[in-house]
């Protein structure tokens, strides 16, 4: 890959060249692991997208909110990219996001791009390459980075960690109670959607909505949320209802934060996270690699057989490491 060519592409709005790249990040060749760093030092860093991670479980209508509300910001005359973490299509080796049905209309627009979550990836992996296809479509001139993510737990933090707004989006609860959302997951979220607030559904969604308002109330404010936030809101992806004063929310959140410097020290946060992750990912990666593996196998080995002692056997390790 010609790295100077393909960051020109990319920079142009060639989707043809982004989808490219964003595979290149995926790979774990370690070839194509040096030229997307290449390419990734290659690219401008002032364009800033505004991030937004979405997270739901399987069935509240992620993909038909994403299709709705991605086809509204086109109409505004903005440019959507939509990614997705996934870390259960990671274990299948398949990708929900792959299904051709989903976001049809949304896929056909020229000013929107979609990409299917990475397969065949560990969580670790996903994260890092999640992250670079961000970085990629910000780089496109994308201004609007929605990133999808089943909600499963692990995923979220990894989401939050890489947006700058986190959307939790629900269906109508039939019970009252909450409908077993993580405290975590709660704690995370910028907005609650309650989606489906249509038709039959409707009054559902409102009282969903009114439960985690007050559930919401309850979760201490954080310094990041100026009055009224975090909140909650009922939508509808099939109607459209709710959309364009879910999007003046985020809008006026993301505002508020730029204004306020949390943008900035969020942004900061994450690099800064991830910086120690990629030593992290990397670090372990070592370790599995032969002939590191084989080595700590044997020691663990004779720890287990009684022939070793543990704190004799770990600095035995650490030497091999080069760190005795
Ligand atoms: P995902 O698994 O979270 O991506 O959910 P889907 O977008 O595939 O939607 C799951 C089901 O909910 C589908 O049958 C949709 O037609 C339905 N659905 C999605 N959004 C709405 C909505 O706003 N109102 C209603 N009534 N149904 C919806």
């Amino acid at each position: 890959m010609d790295i100077a060519a393909t960051a020109l592409a990319i920079q142009s709005g060639d989707r043809r060249a982004l989808a490219r790249a964003i595979t290149l990040v995926e790979s774990a060749r370690p070839d194509h692991r040096a030229q997307a760093l290449e390419l990734l030092a290659a690219l401008p860093k002032e364009k800033q997208a505004l991030r937004i991670g979405l997270s739901g479980t399987p069935g509240v209508g992620k993909s038909t909110f994403i299709e709705a509300f991605g086809l509204m910001l086109i109409a505004q005359g903005l440019r959507v990219a939509v990614l997705a973490v996934d870390p259960s299509s990671a274990r299948s080796g398949g990708s929900i996001l792959g299904d051709k049905t989903r976001m049809e209309q949304l896929a056909r627009a020229p000013a929107a791009f979609i990409r299917p979550s990475p397969s065949n990836a560990q969580m670790g992996g996903v994260a890092r390459r999640s992250r670079e296809a961000v970085a990629l479509c910000e780089a496109a001139g994308y201004d609007i980075v929605l990133i999808e993510t089943v909600g499963v737990g692990q995923s979220e933090t990894v989401v939050a960690q890489i947006s700058d707004l986190f959307v939790l989006l629900l269906a109508p609860a039939g019970g009252d109670e909450l409908q077993g959302v993580k405290r975590g997951i709660m704690e995370m979220a910028d907005l609650i959607l309650v989606n489906k607030a249509d038709g039959d559904l409707a009054a559902a969604a409102q009282r969903t909505r009114a439960d985690y308002a007050g559930a919401l109330h309850l979760l201490r404010r954080r310094a990041q949320d100026p009055d009224g936030y975090p909140l909650a809101m009922a939508v509808s992806a099939y109607t459209g209802a709710g959309m364009p004063e879910a999007w003046a929310k985020m809008q006026a959140l993301a505002a508020w934060r730029r204004e306020n410097g949390h943008w900035d020290l969020a942004r900061a946060a994450q690099a800064k996270h991830w910086f120690h992750e990629e030593i992290r990912q990397n670090l372990l990666a070592s370790l599995m690699a032969e002939p590191l593996r084989g080595i700590l196998d044997g020691l663990g080995d004779a720890v287990a057989r009684g022939d070793l002692r543990p704190e004799l056997a770990a600095a035995r390790a650490l030497a091999a490491m080069g760190r005795g």
